[in-house]
């Protein structure tokens, strides 16, 4: 053999290769370890320089092997199912707004496939559902009644078509300016046992916003019904909601 031919030296390197993988490798192991830091500056250089190289690489790698990769991937998701659950949870903790920029814009672009997803989910699960609202409004007395009342005055309003809408927050300030005290007879009211009352009623006109709300107790809401307030009474509305520092502008316009 001489020396000079590269084919013979390519065989035999290659020759020599298999015969002493182990030592190679533990070679290679040992040279790893000694120069760990420089290899991984050298490692994270190289990935800068050519971040989009190796990307497209990638995904085109990913592509051609995508049925092998599945596969691999469900094992593996399935081996490390607990510790992938944990670390993604603190992900989602750590960085909320992009999780969420991230659902938003996936939900947008599968909107349609979602939707017939979740049509088909809430069919077949129906009787699980009805349970569990259920069950909900048993533990959550007071919110439940809370929605059902604001969606009741949506409901009207819509058909009475007035404008409008309160929020919960709103609702609950206004209780607070309140007192916690019915605005007709001052009897102390709880969250739950005050009523909310559309000061020009809504089959009146009266908007369906926070400016109209004030809360009553149970007996004079209903002894008021849908009794359009007077003259003097709209003024002295007008004037306690300002006293309150409760906005009335919007009912001053209606009236
Ligand atoms: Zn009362």
């Amino acid at each position: 053999m001489t020396k000079r031919d590269p084919a013979k030296k390519k065989e035999y390197d290659q020759q020599y290769c298999l015969q002493n993988q182990e030592a190679i490798r533990a070679r290679h192991k040992a040279y790893y370890e000694a120069n760990r830091d420089a290899i991984v500056v050298r490692q994270k250089a190289y990935y800068e320089t050519n971040r989009e190289n190796l990307l497209i690489q990638s995904r085109q790698y990913r592509e051609e092997h995508r049925a092998e990769l599945g596969i691999q991937e469900a094992i593996y998701r399935e081996k490390n199912r607990e510790a992938l659950r944990i670390t993604a949870k603190a992900y989602r903790r750590a960085n909320p707004e992009k999780v969420k920029a991230k659902n938003a814009a996936y939900y947008q672009k599968n909107r349609d496939a979602l939707r017939a997803k979740r049509k088909i989910y809430r069919e077949a699960n129906r009787e699980e559902r009805c349970i569990a609202a259920k069950r909900w409004q048993e533990n959550n007395p007071d919110k439940y009644a809370a929605i059902h009342q604001r969606s009741e005055h949506r409901r009207r309003a819509r058909l009475a078509n007035v404008s409008g809408e309160y929020t919960q927050e709103q609702w609950y300030q206004i209780l607070t300016r309140y007192g916690m005290a019915c605005a007709k007879c001052g009897r102390s009211l709880t969250r739950r046992s005050a009523t909310v009352d559309h000061f020009v009623p809504i089959v009146a006109g009266g908007p369906n916003c926070a400016e109209n709300l004030q809360p009553l107790c149970k007996s004079c809401n209903s002894r008021k019904h849908t009794r359009i307030p007077t003259f003097e009474e709209q003024l002295a509305f007008i004037a306690r909601r300002k006293a309150l520092g409760l906005p009335a502008a919007l009912i001053a316009e209606v009236l």
